[in-house]
């Protein structure tokens, strides 16, 4: 971790909040009863205590065994699969919409009843259920395959069937989210954006073993305020129902809380989210210097803050200065029409008057498997963002179209900006398509060195820049964004990154536009004067993170921000 003279906790502890003292990151007590404790790092700020359960990875076959009674094996495969049916038509009552329709047609694939013959006549040839079912699966994948075309494309769904069945045939649970139907700590090796995207309400916190400090799974935690842990060793070895304690800010990990304990965490985390929830008003250093304060988000859903209905003022954010139009489609296999990419985006335009649109980024951790794009063998440094459009021109057409659209439903004049630009020409043309389209305030992305020393060339072609410091990070220090042992050299506080903001800003300066940071380092109220003083003019975060940049910006003066920069940059 570079030396700049700026102490850091963690990647978004909370510093104390002027007028309020105290670290909010810090309540519910010290867990000093606790019987073990492990440690990783603290992605999301918050606590929270209850018990683990763990997402179980798919099940391993066991050798064959020797079958006596082919009766009761063909009466355990059909128990499997109906078990298998019975959850996702559950999970289907439960999701709604969209989401709804694929499960029930999962759930009709595992109760197809010629599945089922061909399992139970594997086991009156002497295989046991498990073994079975795994060559049932198989046998009826190839014939999908074979088809070719749509049907070809759900061979692949098999598989998360076959999984769940075979668990199921051995007694182990499902994988796939858990639902014990209570409120859990969720424990796994790793989560990918949509297991993250489909969390219930149950879920109290995130732990996982491996992830870094600003994968996208660790964003859509922040996002919906969930304390989250990444990068820590040996969770995945604690038993399901073991009560731990968990802190999103320091990353602890106390195990085996009392009943008092855990109460008091609870209690104490409510206390400490009214608290920041008090924090209003705009961004302001103390000597009067705006900031914008913009929220990120992935859907409507997100300007609800968890469990109130008070929208954007919740926060008192002035914007939303990223909407990730991926989230709204993480999963789908199927392409969102232009109808629900209107509705979808309408829905944010009608809740907040000023919001910043990105079209989608898809590419490396947030696959899109509706653009059916070529596996690659470097995906980071692959099509991804706006170099999709190469490959397939249609998407980013549809899409603007589609902004454009609500934009007239709504009565609204968003922002929209590409993610993942590297040139000019990339910035000229994207510029071009939005324009004719009406969209007035056209902006880029700058995720990619090449295109942060070429700011000001870029702000010839578009009207602001919005700098992602995450990906800058990423590209910057060739160091993968969800690797744990990287995690320093992904700190924002790296002076070759900072140089590279400092010149985006500074361009912006020349040119009189506007240049933000929307990466996760503007929602740390310990860096976040420090990008004041490189000179960006708004930050944009998860909601969770306003209260304190606010208190942090309102301790200090813009020059003391230049001197905290410069510091940095020495
Ligand atoms: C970034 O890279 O900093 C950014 C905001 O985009 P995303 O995290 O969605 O890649
Ligand atoms: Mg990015």
């Amino acid at each position: 971790m570079p030396d700049t003279g700026v102490p850091r906790p963690g990647p978004t502890a909370p510093t104390g909040t002027a007028g309020q003292g105290g670290t909010p990151g810090q309540g519910g007590g010290s867990w000093a009863g606790a019987a073990g404790r492990l440690s990783g790092l603290g992605v999301s700020q918050g606590r929270a205590a209850g018990p683990v359960m763990r997402l179980a990875g798919p099940p391993e076959l066991p050798a064959p065994r020797a079958v006596t009674d082919p009766g009761a094996e063909a009466a355990t495969v059909a128990k499997a699969l109906a078990a298998v049916a019975a959850e996702l038509n559950r999970r289907a009552m439960a999701a709604g919409g969209e989401a709804a329709e694929i499960l029930e047609a999962l759930a009709m694939i595992a109760e197809d009843p010629v599945l089922l013959e061909e399992a139970e006549r594997l086991t009156g040839a002497g295989h046991d259920a498990a073994h079975a079912l795994d060559a049932a699966f198989a046998r009826h994948r190839e014939a999908l395959a074979a088809l070719g075309g749509h049907l070809a494309e759900r061979a692949a769904d098999l598989d998360d069937l076959r999984h769940r069945a075979v668990a199921s045939a051995l007694g182990l649970p499902m994988p796939g989210l858990p639902s014990p139907g209570h409120p859990y700590v969720l424990v796994a090796t790793d989560l990918s954006p949509a297991d993250t995207a489909g969390l219930g309400p149950d879920v109290l916190a995130l732990v996982t073993e491996r992830g870094g400090p600003t994968s996208h799974t660790v964003i859509l935690a922040r996002g919906r305020g969930l304390p989250a842990v990444v990068a820590c060793g040996g969770v995945m070895d604690l038993d399901d129902g073991t009560v731990i304690g968990v802190d999103g800010g320091t990353g602890e990990i106390a195990i085996g809380l009392t009943e008092l304990e855990t109460a008091e965490v609870a209690r104490a985390e409510t206390a400490r989210r009214t608290l920041l929830g008090t924090s209003r008003g705009p961004g302001r250093t103390a000597d009067g210097h705006p900031v914008k304060l913009l929220l990120n988000i992935g859907s409507a859903a997100d300007l609800r803050p968890a469990g109130t209905e008070a929208g954007l003022a919740g926060v008192g954010a002035e914007g939303v200065g990223l909407f990730r139009t991926e989230f709204l489609f993480l999963d789908r296999k199927r392409a969102p029409s232009f109808e629900e990419q209107v509705g979808a985006y309408a829905e944010v335009f009608e809740q907040a008057e000023s919001v910043v649109v990105r079209t989608l980024d898809a590419g490396t951790d947030k696959p899109l498997p509706f653009l059916g794009l070529p596996a690659e063998q470097n995906p980071a440094l692959g099509v991804r963002g706006l170099r999709v459009d190469r490959l397939l021109p249609g998407v980013l057409d549809t899409q603007l179209d589609a902004i454009a659209a609500a934009a007239r439903d709504t009565g609204t004049r968003p922002w929209v900006m590409a993610p993942m630009v590297t040139t000019a020409e990339e910035a000229a043309g994207f510029a071009r398509r939005a324009r004719a389209r009406g969209i007035e305030q056209v902006g880029v992305m700058v995720e990619v060195p090449a295109a942060a020393l070429r700011a000001g060339r870029l702000l010839r072609e578009v009207d602001f820049l919005s700098i992602g410091t995450n990906d800058l990070a990423q590209y910057t220090f060739a160091a993968d964004r969800q690797h744990p042992a990287l995690a320093d050299l992904l700190d924002p506080r790296q002076p070759a990154l900072l140089e590279l903001i400092a010149l985006c800003a500074r361009a912006g300066r020349e040119a009189g536009k506007p240049v933000g940071v929307c990466g996760e380092a503007a929602g740390d109220p310990l860096i976040a004067p420090l990008l004041v003083g490189l000179g960006v003019t708004s930050l944009s975060m998860a909601p969770v993170c306003v209260p304190a940049v606010r208190e942090a910006l309102a301790g200090l003066t813009h020059e003391e921000c230049g001197h905290r920069a410069r510091t940095a940059l020495g």
